[in-house]
């Protein structure tokens, strides 16, 4: 517990589900994993294949990033293509979607990745 605390894992407001599925206190279907970043299946998914890429280091949102986080996302970007060869969507196509505050939809205050294929995707989302 005192070692959460100094690492900063229970701060309030950055603990959320997805630093329990980091953890591995929570089970999740995970397709990717680095030091860096984790990649897994959304519980709901909205398209055939759906997963989240998420950074191992709690950033609440697209609107927190800062240029100190640019290695990092970098590094992220540069997964995206790897993850979708291997889920099979490459070719055929895929979207990336960041929710970002309220009016973008977001629901879990920890960075992330929706990427949604194996179908066609409609556009504009709603
Ligand atoms: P957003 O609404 O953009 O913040 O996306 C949050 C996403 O997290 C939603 O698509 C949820 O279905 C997904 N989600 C929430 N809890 C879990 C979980 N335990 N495992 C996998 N995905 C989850």
């Amino acid at each position: 517990m005192f070692r959460e605390i100094l690492l900063g894992m229970n701060a309030p407001n950055t603990d959320t589900i997805f630093s329990k599925i980091i953890r591995k206190e929570i089970p999740a279907r995970i397709a990717f994993e680095d030091e860096h970043c984790l990649a897994f299946h959304d519980i709901s998914p909205q398209a055939p294949v759906h997963v989240l890429l998420i950074p191992k280091r709690p950033i609440r949102s697209m609107a927190e990033i800062t240029a100190s986080d640019s290695a990092l996302l970098g590094h992220m970007m540069s997964v995206i293509p790897k993850l979708a060869e291997q889920l099979g969507i490459k070719e055929t196509g895929f979207r990336v979607v960041a929710n970002t505050n309220s009016d973008g939809g977001q629901t879990v205050y920890h960075l992330h990745f929706h990427i949604l294929g194996g179908r066609t995707l409609g556009w504009p989302p709603g």
